[in-house]
């Protein structure tokens, strides 16, 4: 296998690879309720909150959508926040379900404002809800969440936080800061395959789910709260990611929250191409000559940005090996860009 290095999936570890080779289990049965238990309680400890916290099959993207359908209604007025593609992604769910969203754009590459967010929360005041992506993978930037929280709290909004590819190898204090709807996804931080997405969910989530009035069947949180309190999901759930994380959440336990996160804060992250130079160049060139996997930008970056995977199982000596292979090909790329 090459060197897979891009932002999700993931290369898991030898021992997360073999959990998956595990026979099937009764999923309305003890020894899956003791494993979805497990889990549960290894995710709230990385994500730093006593809320609930409920496991869904399905990817990020599900997540999202789950979250918009279980808080808000149709025409209820929603701040969403976008600094790329994911944060463009929300604010679609949020319209295509009939929310009236008023979206704040900060230009691609540059975080969001919380003073520009508080300015405009307080010119329309009818705003009952903010969603922000934390980590916009698209561009490798990381929005100041805890600043942004605090603006969103102080005004008493719903908060609803895209962490598909922060948790777990960010800092978020979801309870602390008052991240009330906070997302992940499998693929990502967690050095487990794809499958499973996550959601924590506050108290004033629950209070804004009860009066919900979007239509829910799959993603309803009030049905996975009730069979997680017997050990079970509502449907049939992705067994064999189950197995995975519960073996990649024993090792990011072993290596430390604080660890893993300081890890992932040394590693680099994405970068602009070289003036003129394409990013789809560059990344056949590794493919083709280095076996390396590297991500290109998305939406408006896609040619100008580069994106080196680093989340989950990697170390500093990986990256070193990338940017290695980088410098070589960085060297020869005019030519190979104009050839
Ligand atoms: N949000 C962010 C920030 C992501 O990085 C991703 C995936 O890359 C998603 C949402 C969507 O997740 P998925 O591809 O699992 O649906």
């Amino acid at each position: 296998m090459g060197n897979l290095r891009i932002p999700g999936p993931t290369p898991l570890p030898p021992d997360v690879l073999a959990s998956q080779s595990k026979q099937m289990i009764n999923h309305r049965g003890p020894e899956f309720g003791e494993l979805i238990g497990r889990v549960t309680d290894d995710l709230k400890h990385f994500f730093q909150t006593e809320n609930d916290l409920l496991i869904l099959t399905g990817s990020g993207t599900g997540a999202m959508e789950a979250a918009v359908v279980n808080t808000l209604s149709p025409g209820e007025r929603v701040m969403a926040i976008s600094i790329g593609n994911f944060g463009d992604r929300f604010t679609e769910i949020a319209r295509k379900f009939g929310c009236d969203v008023v979206k704040v754009e900060f230009p691609p590459s540059q975080a969001a404002d919380p003073d520009e967010i508080a300015r405009k929360l307080d010119a329309d005041p009818a705003i009952t809800t903010v969603i922000v992506t934390h980590n916009e993978t698209s561009t490798g930037v990381t929005n100041p969440l805890k600043e942004i929280a605090r603006v969103v709290k102080e005004r008493d909004k719903l908060l609803i936080v895209d962490g598909v590819s922060s948790v777990g190898s960010i800092d978020v204090k979801t309870d602390e800061w008052g991240c009330d709807v906070l997302l992940s996804g499998s693929q990502k931080g967690w050095m487990a395959p794809p499958g499973l997405a996550f959601a924590s969910l506050s108290k004033l989530a629950w209070d804004r789910h009860a009066k919900a009035t979007l239509p829910r069947f799959y993603w309803d949180f009030s049905l996975a709260k009730k069979y997680l309190e017997h050990g079970e999901t509502p449907w049939t759930p992705a067994i064999t990611a189950f197995y995975a994380l519960d073996v990649s959440l024993k090792a990011m336990r072993a290596e430390g929250r604080e660890a893993g996160f300081a890890r992932h804060a040394r590693i680099v992250t994405a970068f602009h191409t070289p003036e003129g130079v394409d990013s789809r160049v560059i990344a056949k060139e590794l493919e083709t000559e280095y076996d390396t996997v590297l991500a290109i930008g998305q939406g408006a970056t896609t040619t100008t940005t580069m994106r080196v995977g680093h989340l989950g199982w990697v170390s500093e000596e990986d990256i070193d090996a990338v940017m290695q292979s980088l410098g070589e090909v960085l060297n020869r790329v005019p030519a190979a860009s104009t050839g």
